[in-house]
């Protein structure tokens, strides 16, 4: 078996990328503002390096020698889905081509500072023409990657390979007309007390439950830290070394709350992909050159969503941990019990602003998103008419009208950071996470566990059919082994029912 040499090569390749994830790591957590420019490029030129080293003729000698040694392996063997990821990746690269690179590069910065001046003045019209000119690169990227039915394909097989306009529009097609009943059916119910919601809630309180549960849930904390930060996240440099942070809300604990269970869900994947696969393709995303393990961008939401809301926002959750939370912060939840907080962290509230949202209005805002991003991408929708298309559809979906374009079309900074087709995943990731965590509470002992607050069965269970395949098995590989189907809505629809329509 002659795999080795093209081990080296990608080895180094996911090395400069875990550095590059560092570098950013380090620019979100501590890095002074004045940084920003110079780490720009540092992080930049090591991508570059990664790419670089992974078209570069030793490793395409390297590839060719792997291929001839995986030829007569099964096609689901991980030595040759690890094989043939890397020849996916370098006959990708070679479509792209650098000056396109160059020019997507040089307008992020300038596209992103536009956008920040937009949201500050609430005008549209500032972030417009680099807007403009960030949809014309990616249509020439979508061109460039290649695609048969619709330019929007292309980017969408960048976050969530398999998914088409199509497919995705099909998708929400199915969840649309359920999410409308169930709020209708919400709605028509007496709103919860939350009152207690904006009190004394000390960051340092915050953090340590946190960390309680984090453990909890099996997030092994030698290979992995919590840290505050504005907007949270988790960022990994191999499996070995995962870091999620948290929101620092003194008076507003439950969104932080609930933001680290989610970001613990991500960080749980990351560390539990198999440790054969560290510093190789199925652990290292080496098209979009980010050192991942999780296998798609939905694939990593669904595990982040299922602890968050079907872990973390249940009712045995709070039933078994309310009396830590109260007790965390005395007094400021005394007149509280277990039942009452439950129903405030389950309250449906529609708003303008989508990282705000509850479970069940949150995937009216992607929709909305999806369908803008894929007629820009299209041509069909002009830039200049994108504020006039989102309040038109936040008014037909959510019923509200947004006062400003800094509460409506300028909130997410995905648009100004040219990631075109990510939106799509966080509903995937929804649908995904409710079908998986169907199937696992089947299983007696998990569902046991479960209402006891021993986490480990289910632990065990994501282990073994999903965390530890890494980047081996797509998406819906990993579904239908998990499962027995494919991706289905029914397991969401049905989740929220019980969760939203018959309280
Ligand atoms: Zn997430």
């Amino acid at each position: 078996m002659s795999l080795e040499a093209l081990r080296r090569e990608i080895g180094a390749v996911n090395d400069l990328l875990c550095a590059a994830s560092l570098l950013v790591w380090d620019s979100r957590t501590v890095m002074p503002s004045g940084g920003v420019e110079a780490r720009g490029h540092q992080i930049a030129t090591l991508m570059e390096s990664a790419r670089e080293r992974l078209l570069a003729p030793a490793t395409l000698r390297a590839l060719d020698a792997a291929e001839t040694a995986v030829q007569s392996a099964p096609g689901d063997d991980a030595a040759c889905r690890e094989v043939a990821a890397v020849r996916d990746a370098v006959a990708f690269h070679g479509r792209i081509p650098a000056q396109l690179i160059r020019a997507k590069a040089e307008l992020r910065p300038r596209a992103n500072a536009a956008w920040i001046e937009a949201r500050k003045s609430n005008d549209f019209t500032i972030f417009a023409p680099h807007l403009a000119a960030t949809i014309d690169l990616q249509r020439a990227y979508a061109d460039a990657i290649g695609h048969a039915d619709h330019p929007y394909d292309a980017l969408l097989s960048l976050y969530e390979p398999g998914e088409t306009t199509a497919s995705v529009r099909a998708l929400f097609d199915r969840l649309r007309p359920a999410l409308r009943d169930i709020r209708m059916a919400a709605e028509a119910k007496r709103a919860p007390r939350t009152d207690f919601m904006h009190r004394p809630f000390p960051a340092e309180g915050q953090r340590r439950f946190g960390e309680r549960i984090g453990e909890k849930f099996g997030y092994d904390f030698a290979r992995g830290r919590l840290d505050f930060t504005v907007h949270p996240f988790e960022i990994s440099f191999t499996r070995h070394d995962v870091r999620i942070t948290m929101r620092r809300a003194e008076t507003f604990a439950p969104p932080a709350i609930f933001g680290a269970f989610h970001e613990v869900g991500h960080g749980l994947y990351e560390q539990n992909v198999d440790p054969a696969y560290t510093r190789t393709a199925l652990a290292t995303d080496l098209k979009q050159l980010y050192a991942v393990g999780g296998t798609s961008f939905g694939a990593h939401e669904s595990q982040s969503r299922l602890w968050e809301n079907h872990v973390g926002r249940s009712r045995a959750f709070w039933d078994l941990h309310f009396a830590d939370l109260r007790e965390t912060f005395a007094p400021s939840l005394d007149d509280v019990d277990a039942a009452a907080f439950h129903r405030a962290v389950t309250a449906v509230r529609p708003g303008l602003v989508r990282t705000d949202a509850d479970e069940l209005t949150y995937d009216l805002h992607i929709m909305l998103r999806v369908e803008i991003e894929a007629d820009l991408i299209a041509g069909t929708l002009k830039v200049a008419d994108i504020p006039e298309a989102w309040n038109a559809a936040m008014r037909r979906d959510l019923g509200l009208a947004p006062p400003g374009d800094a509460d409506g079309c300028l909130q997410d900074i995905h648009w100004s950071s040219g990631m075109f087709g990510s939106f799509c995943t966080y509903t995937i990731g929804n649908v995904m996470g409710a079908q998986l965590f169907e199937t696992a509470l089947g299983d007696e002992g998990i569902a046991t566990g479960f209402g006891r607050g021993d986490y480990a069965p289910l632990h065990a269970w994501l282990k073994t059919h999903v965390w530890q395949h890494g980047r081996r098995f797509g998406r819906d590989g990993i579904l239908a082994r998990a499962t027995g189907r494919g991706l289905e809505v029914e397991p969401y629809i049905r989740h929220l029912t019980r969760r939203y329509g018959q309280r």
